[in-house]
């Protein structure tokens, strides 16, 4: 975090020194330079604990919300034990009222009531609860005639290195809609003494000709992502796919499921296992999904919090960022809008529609997305003067896109300026960083749909290291100061 004590003390010391020797260096640099530390440094009394405890919070929310529903559910079961009601309960709603409601399962917001009218515009938090990972194919299931192990298809989501996800012990979260109508859910490879699936790779002894030469981008393909989940054959003589019929008796005797209900499914295949601390000093997260359940942990966190603030406070955690906003459970649906307009009918059943419009373009919106830490090994792909670093903070990016910012939400420079004075006020240690160098490649987030409402938009959160793959890496320093920029926001 640039500014602070020493620069002020800076300025005082640059007075009447003018062309004088000596300390003149340093006093004009502690004046004029933007000043960047690590967020571990400087630590104020009660920080250290405060931090790791933090981290503990969010390591079991990451542990416990393995998947996008079971994140959905982890949301919506910490905001009813805050006193959240769901948002068809209310009749009407004062300053302070804590409302909820949900999207198909896959999408949540909360609200809590500010004491200003939400059309003169409102705080939003945007997150998103997807992350890359293998889903099952419709009809997944197929025994190999020759080898007699039974595997799922899978058809990878959001953009992943595919060869990253192999040989992991990986879990089955499941959503199955039943002939009869019922659903069932079901989770497989999290607790303990539950089996696992695994994606096998070739040995190091046979690569050579089919795949030690393929390019790194094909190393593994999508169609080679296939999930050995049995090898036994079922006791039955007349049978003909023996150890495929023992999976499907296995899956009706526990769920009632059949193979036609798999069409009807949501399966997700994710890593396997809880959330770790990383390094000696245990200052890093290495988990599953930190893209982006930091940001969606640390913004629930910030509005349950939320005491009965000025302007009404939005706490949004969607689906689908990662395949670009796509679907009904998306940033792109028409849900937000939705709500927001039932939030205004609870404070004034007469609200019009030009109300509403209104509400958007006064608003104001942090879009809440991790970033790309500069990666020790790999410095190449990075402009070190515009990267994050891990631990150095949250991390501010004014832009997205790529290819001449092509694609981007360009926040304006006013509105960057009130979220650093907000953030540098409220002590919260924050750094800028943008992703890659420029035309190295580029990413987006739902701040442009947010944008296309005419509200303020930025993107915030912690940089990670290793993004999309089966291990995130997070800084346990960057989480706290992301729930402090968060809390700072809210209570704008
Ligand atoms: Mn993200
Ligand atoms: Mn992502």
């Amino acid at each position: 975090m640039p500014g602070g004590k020493r620069a002020r003390k800076g300025r005082k010391g640059a007075k009447g020194k003018r062309g004088g020797k000596g300390e003149r260096g340093s006093a004009l640099e502690e004046k004029l330079l933007l000043r960047e530390r690590m967020a571990w440094e400087g630590l104020k009394r009660g920080e250290d604990r405060a931090i790791a405890e933090f981290a503990e919070g969010y390591k079991a929310f990451l542990t416990e919300g393995k998947s996008l529903r079971e994140a959905a559910r982890a949301i919506v079961a910490a905001a009813r034990a805050a006193g959240f009601r769901e948002l068809g309960e209310a009749k009407r709603a004062r300053a302070g009222a804590r409302l909820y409601t949900v999207n198909r399962g896959k999408g949540v917001a909360l609200a809590v009531m500010g004491k200003r009218p939400i059309s003169e515009g409102v705080l939003i938090i945007a997150s998103h609860i997807d992350a890359p990972r293998l889903d099952l194919k419709q009809k997944p299931l197929y025994e190999d005639s020759l080898t007699h192990l039974a595997l799922f298809k899978t058809h990878y989501y959001g953009g992943i290195k595919k060869y990253q996800w192999v040989n992991h012990p990986m879990s089955l979260h499941g959503t199955v809609s039943l002939r009869d109508g019922k659903t069932v859910e079901f989770a497989i490879g999290e607790r303990e003494g539950d089996p696992v699936f695994t994606v096998p790779d070739l040995l190091p002894h046979l690569w050579g000709k089919s795949q030690a030469t393929r390019k790194a981008d094909e190393t593994v393909k999508g169609e080679e992502l296939n999930l050995i989940v049995g090898s036994r054959p079922v006791d039955d003589k007349k049978a003909k796919e023996k150890v495929k019929l023992l999976v499907l008796d296995h899956l009706n005797r526990e769920y009632g499921i059949v193979e036609e209900d798999l069409i009807s499914a949501e399966v997700e295949a994710v890593p396997a296992g809880p959330a770790r601390d990383v390094g000696f000093d245990r200052s890093m997260v290495g988990a599953y999904g930190q893209d982006d359940r930091s940001c969606a942990y640390t913004a629930m966190r910030a509005i349950l919090g939320a005491g009965e603030p000025d302007r009404t406070c939005i706490a949004l955690f969607v689906d689908k960022e990662e395949i670009g906003s796509e679907s009904n459970t998306s940033m792109k649906s028409r849900f937000f809008l939705n709500f927001v307009g039932d939030l205004m009918a609870l404070q004034d059943p007469a609200y019009r529609e030009s109300d509403l419009r209104r509400a958007m373009s006064r608003s104001k919106c942090l879009s809440a997305d991790v970033n790309a830490a500069l990666d020790p090994t790999f410095k190449d792909v990075h402009e070190a003067q515009n990267a994050a670093l891990l631990g150095r903070g949250v991390t501010i990016t004014k832009y997205t896109g790529g290819g001449g910012k092509y694609n981007a939400n360009d926040a304006t420079a006013e509105y960057v300026g009130e979220v650093r004075r907000l953030f540098n006020k409220a002590g919260v240690r924050w750094q800028y960083g943008a992703l890659g160098k420029v035309d190295e490649g580029g990413g987006g987030t739902v701040a442009k749909f947010l944008a296309e409402f005419d509200m303020d938009v930025v993107d915030i959160g912690p940089a990670l290291l290793s993004m999309h793959s089966p291990f995130e890496l997070s800084s346990k320093a960057d989480i706290y100061h992301t729930h402090k920029a968060f809390v700072a926001f809210f209570a704008m």
